[in-house]
Formats: structure tokens, C-alpha cells, sequence
């Protein structure tokens, strides 16, 4: 049969995890990344792949079945998708938990003017993690839902820790408290504030005569960033710092603590732990283009969330072998 074709907007983590998510599916191909840079200064090493200025996008109309969105939550894809939507099949991972009911409305009317199929807040959380939620509230209706991040690197608290007097460099990890965890997977469902549910462990290299316990203090006094938390301080040298946290690992827990029937404890649980958060959120995105493309070619249009796809939809199986190997 033949291939999906996909293009990619924005060539950040996201964008650059893509590439490689396409590259591991054999019934997907990438035509061209769109960015707002120069696309010269891009040099993409895959036969027939182009990068383009994103102004290009339109002449590709009929060359790209569904468009990943790679830009970011915060400022890119408010924008991005309602223009994208009316022109093209999406797939997005907007990740603004408040204001996804604002952005579902905005997409929805492009993409339904433009009968297109957009995949909105697609990924892990959102995508993965909310499905999870869904299927553990709607099986359990008298128990509790928790949500755990981590252990992961966190980057608005990396600035954070950058920006405090006599730091050279720095990274934050968010990390699941392992007495909340257990608490909840014990079926007590206990009240938790987010600060009890998660530490915060902090990596920071100090500039050469900096006053490290002062450096410290600032950090675990920090209000809104750390003040709350059970906080950490470790100092590292650059070299270790390069060596040891350079990546950007990520994951968490979905935990549901119900009770059936006579009192009996029944335990759901949902976990992730990646090395890199942008290659994994990439590869949901994939799988979800091949839901947008089979989607669009049963003329179905509008903005849809991970909730409203098939699960076979997803796969490249056929529901034969669905059915006869996974079932
Ligand atoms: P990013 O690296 O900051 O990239 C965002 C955009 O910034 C890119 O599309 C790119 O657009 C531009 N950009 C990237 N590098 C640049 C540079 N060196 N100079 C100038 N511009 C640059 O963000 P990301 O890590 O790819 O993450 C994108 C979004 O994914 C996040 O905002 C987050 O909301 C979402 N996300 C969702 C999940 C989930 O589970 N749902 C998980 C992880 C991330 P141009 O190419 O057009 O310049």
C-alpha cells in the first residue's frame, strides 16, 4: 500500500526526534521540514527529504497527507495549528493542561472549515497519561486518580537555578516521591499536594569563589520553584555536569487506587521512564499521523484528541493480526 507522506513544522527536540520516529516506520515517509529560520542554515542528510521556509508550506498541499507540529506550547502552536488546520491535516503535542478546552474550540473550527483532521495534545502527557486517567476513572468509579512526573528533567526550573548569583550551570530533576508513591499504591488515597508528591533534586556547578552555602540557601528558599519541595543541592563540575546530565530523560506515573465490591483494593497503574522525552513524544506523534491519515480517508473532519481514536487506528497491523497476536 502506499506510504503516508508527512512534513514537519518547527525543527527543535521535537522536530529533530521526528526525523528519527518516521525513519523506524516503514509506512511513512517525510517530504519537507518547514522552519521559520533560514532553511540554509539546515543541512538534513536523507535522500528526497527538504527543509523549506515555512512560507513555502502552502505548495505542498498535495505532496503532504498529514503535518507534524513541532513547535512549542507556550507561543508557536496557539497559532500554528489554527492556521495549519484549515490547510492540512495536523498532529500536535500542545501540553498547556488549562488552556487545551480554548484551543480545541480554535482548531476545531479551522480544521472543520477546511475539512481536515487535527490531532490535538498528543504525546505522553498529554496522550499517553490521559488515556490512562480515562480508562482507571471510567473501570473504577470509587476510587482516585494520581499523576506523578518524573524522574525528569525540568526546564523552566533549569533557568531557574541559572539565574541564581555564582551559578555557571545547572539542571533540575523533578522526582516522584517514593513515600507518596507508596502510600497511594497501598490504596489509602491519601491527599497529596503536588510538593508532597515530588523532590526536587538540583545538579549545579558553581563559578570559581562563589559561596556555595549561600548558593544553596538561595535555591531552597526559592518561592513557587522550591521553597515548597523537599529540595536538593548537589555541586558538580562542568565536566561532570556535560558527562552526566546532558540528556534530557523524562516519565511518571498514572496511579488509580480504587475499591470494588466488598472493600477490595484494586491497584491501576500506568508507567514511563525515557531516556529522552522529545524521541519518545516524537514517536507518538507518528503513530498518531497514521490515526489522522485513516481518519481524513473516511471523510471525517474537525479537531479530535486521543480520546476520540480507535486504537487500531494507530497501529500499522491490520486488525486481523490485531486480533489474532495482541488480543
Ligand atoms: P524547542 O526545541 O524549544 O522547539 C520549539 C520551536 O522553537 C521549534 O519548532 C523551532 O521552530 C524553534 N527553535 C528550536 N531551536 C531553535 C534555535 N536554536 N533557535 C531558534 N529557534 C529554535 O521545543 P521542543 O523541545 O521541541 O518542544 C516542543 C513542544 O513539545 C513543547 O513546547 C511542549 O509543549 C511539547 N511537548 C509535549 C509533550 C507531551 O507529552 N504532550 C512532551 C514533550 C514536549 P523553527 O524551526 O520554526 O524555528
Amino acid at each position: 500500500s502506499e506510504r503516508i507522506r508527512l512534513g514537519i513544522v518547527g525543527y527543535g527536540n521535537l522536530g529533530k526526534g521526528t526525523v528519527k520516529a518516521i525513519q523506524q516506520s516503514q509506512d511513512m515517509e517525510l517530504v519537507a521540514i518547514f522552519t521559520r529560520r533560514n532553511p540554509q542554515d539546515f543541512h538534513i542528510d536523507i535522500p528526497h527529504v527538504k527543509v523549506e521556509h515555512i512560507s513555502t508550506a502552502l505548495d505542498y498541499q498535495d505532496e503532504i497527507d498529514v503535518m507534524l507540529l513541532c513547535g512549542g506550547s507556550a507561543t508557536d502552536l496557539p497559532e500554528q495549528t489554527p492556521q495549519f488546520a484549515k490547510h492540512f491535516n495536523t498532529v500536535d503535542s500542545f501540553d498547556t493542561h488549562a488552556k487545551i478546552p480554548e484551543f480545541y474550540e480554535k482548531v476545531n473550527k479551522a480544521a472543520t472549515e477546511g475539512k481536515k483532521i487535527a490531532m490535538i495534545s498528543v504525546g505522553w502527557d498529554p496522550g499517553l497519561f490521559s488515556i490512562n486517567r480515562v480508562m482507571a476513572d471510567a473501570i473504577l468509579p470509587n476510587g482516585e486518580n494520581y499523576t506523578f512526573w518524573g524522574k525528569g528533567l525540568s526546564q523552566g526550573h533549569s533557568d531557574a537555578i541559572r539565574r541564581v548569583e555564582g551559578v555557571k550551570n545547572g539542571v533540575q530533576y523533578t522526582i516522584p516521591s517514593d513515600e507518596a508513591i507508596d502510600k497511594v499504591r497501598s490504596g489509602a488515597n491519601p491527599t497529596l499536594t503536588t510538593a508532597e508528591k515530588h523532590r526536587r533534586v538540583c545538579y549545579v556547578v558553581a563559578e570559581e569563589g562563589a559561596d556555595k552555602a549561600k548558593i544553596e540557601e538561595t535555591i531552597k528558599t526559592m518561592p513557587n520553584y522550591f521553597a515548597d519541595y523537599d529540595t536538593e543541592v548537589h555541586f558538580i563540575t562542568e565536566e561532570e555536569l556535560q558527562r552526566d546530565h546532558s540528556k534530557a530523560p523524562h516519565g511518571g506515573f498514572v496511579i488509580r487506587g480504587g475499591k470494588t465490591g466488598d472493600n477490595n483494593n484494586q491497584i491501576y497503574e500506568f508507567s514511563l521512564k525515557l531516556d529522552s522525552n522529545p524521541e519518545f513524544t516524537a514517536s507518538v506523534l507518528v503513530a498518531y499521523a497514521r490515526a489522522a491519515y485513516r481518519l481524513y480517508k473516511e471523510n471525517q473532519y474537525g479537531a479530535k484528541t486521543v480520546f476520540d481514536v480507535p486504537l487500531s487506528y494507530i497501529s500499522p497491523r491490520s486488525n486481523e493480526e490485531l486480533r489474532r497476536d495482541f488480543l
